[in-house]
């Protein structure tokens, strides 16, 4: 029987983490581990990539958007799309506004860079040698997580099959983090203090992380803040309100 051929979507948090680490430990070949640099993670998701690397012994592929040829700019390029790119009228092609803004539950613009770079990443390695179809490609969905699943497990094509490793070994989200903490994967804390840690600057994210954001990594937070700053006023819509009014929101109850 051919080789399988696994390509771990690593999100780098607990659940992918722990996924790519099960894998392995199972003896199941992974062909590519694929982790998209939005630009805008934690500092730490950055070292927990590179302790990952020495811990397995594999190279990490990173995936960025990539922007238009022309775009020069000193912003990465989340950043850039994110307040600078002309967005246009469909139909028309007129210049609308600039910049896609804070990306909202109905216009996940950011998850559709990763997905169509994970995409064209995907098409690519179906051309190397040696590369048995269709590629598998493993999802961190945790066996508590199925409701994810939705329209996801639908999308396999002739060149590339959606896996579900975690859900398959029923392992739990809880499971997947004792797990990672138990060979030494810790992220420095961080999920002492988020359910998540992806974006850090995620408007999808609770409230009281966001709260929590600003109390302990105040540094991101100002981050926050600036990018803001760089949107016109009256499209600097973050949830329901804006970043600079959940600031005075939070400052004002702790003084409370
Ligand atoms: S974590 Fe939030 S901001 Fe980041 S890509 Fe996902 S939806 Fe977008």
């Amino acid at each position: 029987m051919a080789q399988r051929h696994n390509v771990v979507s690593l999100s780098g948090g607990k659940d992918s983490t722990a996924m790519l680490l099960m894998l392995l430990e199972r003896g199941e070949p992974v062909a590519d581990v694929v982790f998209f640099d939005t630009g805008w993670e934690f500092p730490e998701m950055y070292e927990h990539l590179e302790q990952l690397e020495a811990f397995t012994g594999l190279k990490i592929t990173r995936l960025r958007p990539r922007l238009p040829v022309d775009v020069e700019t000193d912003k990465s390029p989340f950043d850039w799309l994110f307040s600078d790119m002309p967005v246009t009228r469909r139909g028309s092609g007129e210049i609308h506004m600039l910049g896609r803004q804070w990306p909202n539950a109905k216009i996940r613009w950011c998850t559709g860079y990763k997905r169509d770079a994970l995409h064209a990443h995907l098409l690519a390695l179906t051309h190397r040698q040696n590369v048995t179809l269709p590629l598998y490609q493993c999802v961190g969905f945790a066996a508590d997580e199925q409701y994810r699943l939705g329209k996801n497990a639908k999308r396999d094509n002739s060149y590339c099959v959606k896996r579900y490793p975690l859900i398959e070994w029923g392992v739990t989200e809880a499971d997947a983090l004792a797990y990672c903490y138990k060979r030494g994967f810790a992220w420095n804390g961080l999920y002492r203090f988020f359910s998540r840690v992806s974006c850090f600057c995620c408007p999808l994210q609770p409230l009281d992380e966001l709260r929590t954001l600003r109390r302990h990594f105040s540094d991101l937070w100002q981050r926050m803040l600036v990018m803001e700053s760089w949107l016109p006023e009256n499209r600097r819509r973050f949830k329901d309100t804006t970043v600079s009014a959940l600031d005075a929101r939070f400052a004002a109850e702790e003084v409370e």
